[in-house]
This record gives structure tokens, C-alpha cells and sequence, in this order.
């Protein structure tokens, strides 16, 4: 995992929308309970790129950051939509998959933090799926 890709997204209502350059370091799934909280959901779906560059190609002003203070947990979102979006540490820089339009041309490298992981995802495996809203 170390060829340069550029990963393009936006957020649910399309005010901000970015380009994030660079080789991929790992695409980690974080069940960690700061990733629930962030996400609403099981786990947490994030793409780290090294020696990275970020560019905002629509609505880089919308964008806010959030911190958690005493922890090295942060997050940027749309502040009309509030969905997460990607940020910069340092060179890297920190892609939410699901934010994405560019197809991934690599797999997921882990599953982190498991045990953390809500009591209810053991259930999943056996929960039915459907491939719309039930009727
Ligand atoms: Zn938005
Ligand atoms: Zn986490």
C-alpha cells in the first residue's frame, strides 16, 4: 500500500467537497467508542494517507474542526450537514470513507479497537438483510 492515490468526496449536502493526495498508509474500521459517538454507528471507516496534501475544491469556509480536549481524538465536518469530511495532522491526512466518490482501489486493512466494539455488533452477522427499506 505505498502508490500516491488522489481520493475525492464531498459531504451529504454538497457544500464542501475535497481532493486528498498521497500514498496510502493503512484504511482502518475503529470500533473504538469516540468513533461510535463521531459516526452515530458501528465503527468508525478512515483512510490515512502520509506525506499527504489536502485541497478543498468547494467550500473549504464551511469547514469546521472539532478536538476533544485531553485526547488526540478530532474531527472535521460540513457545518450545514454536519458529516464528517477529511482533515490534516501534521502530513497526514485523514479520509472518511464513506465521504468518498472515487472508487477504492485497495481493501480495508483492519478492524481496530474491538474490544470497544458495541455490544450489538456480535448480532449483525445473523441480522437480516434486505436490499432497500422493508416494506
Ligand atoms: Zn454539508
Ligand atoms: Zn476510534
Amino acid at each position: 500500500m505505498s502508490d500516491a492515490v488522489t481520493l475525492e468526496g464531498e459531504c451529504l449536502c454538497g457544500a464542501v467537497r475535497f481532493a486528498a493526495s498521497g500514498p496510502v498508509h493503512a484504511m482502518y474500521l475503529c470500533h473504538c467508542s469516540r468513533c461510535r459517538k463521531e459516526t452515530g454507528s458501528a465503527h468508525a471507516a478512515n483512510i490515512f494517507l502520509r506525506d499527504a496534501t489536502l485541497t478543498w475544491t468547494r467550500g473549504g469556509d464551511s469547514v469546521r474542526r472539532y478536538a476533544l480536549p485531553g485526547t488526540r481524538k478530532a474531527r472535521s465536518f460540513c457545518t450545514t450537514c454536519g458529516s464528517p469530511v477529511a482533515r490534516a495532522a501534521g502530513a497526514t491526512v485523514i479520509v472518511p470513507a464513506g465521504a468518498l466518490d472515487t472508487p477504492l482501489t485497495f481493501a480495508p486493512t483492519a478492524h481496530i479497537f474491538c474490544d470497544s466494539r458495541a455490544p450489538w455488533e456480535d448480532l449483525l452477522p445473523a441480522t437480516p438483510r434486505h436490499a432497500a427499506l422493508p416494506g
